[in-house]
């Protein structure tokens, strides 16, 4: 049987509204053009997600959330809580994203917050893990990867889906990714970690680093990747649609 793919757009803080906006008209209107048999979820700004909704509301294609906080509602300003992403009809929800951990100072302990909240929810979370360029060098990139898992407690906490986007730090943006027997290795740790604790039947991994429409292929034929996480390349439309038409491959 056909593995079917996950593909997600981590659109960060692109384009602008109305290049975003125009975007996601331009993806629909492709994507009910050709044969899609993967999941697509695009992540666009929190602010045209209502927008995205509408666009795709007759589409295979399902609308997530770059972040949230934890909290159903309160004082936390300029915040977006889990509960706000699921009554608006998001689906998915990125947490941990390497970008939040640096800039956002967002640590495992936070991220547990975040993931025990969506918990509550039907929110499926996809949680960012992956190591630093010194931790990779060093021989350390599994136990750092572990250590997200663990530190999360993604592998504990019941999810009727998780999902993990494994993405070393060092690939993102860099145009540079692990080799081939790199990302299976992790793949294998990471799911070998959640095989042997919890519930962890339907546990995705994907990979994100840099993947474009030349390597994507390639990534999709590594054992243990159920999919990709997507920046860079999922903001321009041929790119992104090539991207999608490999997994059907
Ligand atoms: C990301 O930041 O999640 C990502 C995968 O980015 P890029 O594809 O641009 O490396």
């Amino acid at each position: 049987m056909k593995n079917h793919k996950i593909i997600v757009a981590n659109w960060k803080m692109n384009p602008s509204i109305f290049q975003g906006i125009e975007l996601l008209k331009s993806i629909n209107q492709s994507i009910n053009e050709i044969k899609v048999s993967s999941k697509i979820v695009i992540c666009p700004p929190s602010l045209i997600i209502r927008d995205a909704l509408i666009i795709f509301s007759n589409s295979i294609v399902s609308i997530g959330s770059q972040d949230c906080h934890h909290a159903e509602i309160g004082p936390y300003t300029g915040d977006l809580s889990y509960k706000m992403f699921e009554d608006i009809g998001c689906e998915y929800a990125i947490i941990g994203h390497s970008e939040r951990r640096a800039n956002h100072f967002e640590d495992n302990k936070l991220i547990f917050e975040k993931l025990n909240s969506i918990n509550r929810s039907k929110i499926i979370p996809i949680l960012c893990v992956g190591e630093s360029f010194v931790e990779r060098k060093s021989g350390l990139a599994s136990e750092a990867v572990i250590r997200q898992i663990d530190e999360s407690g993604i592998n504990k906490l019941e999810f009727d889906q998780k999902i993990i986007a494994y993405e070393p730090i060092w690939a993102i943006g860099s145009g540079k990714i692990p080799t081939r027997d790199e990302i299976m290795s992790i793949h294998s740790k990471i799911r070998e970690k959640l095989d042997t604790e919890g519930n962890n039947k339907n546990i995705k991994v994907l990979y994100g680093g840099s993947v474009n429409t030349q390597n994507v292929s390639d990534i999709f034929s590594i054992n243990g990747v159920d999919g990709a996480l997507v920046g860079g390349a999922s903001l321009k439309k041929a790119d992104f649609i090539k991207i999608i038409e490999s997994a059907e491959i």
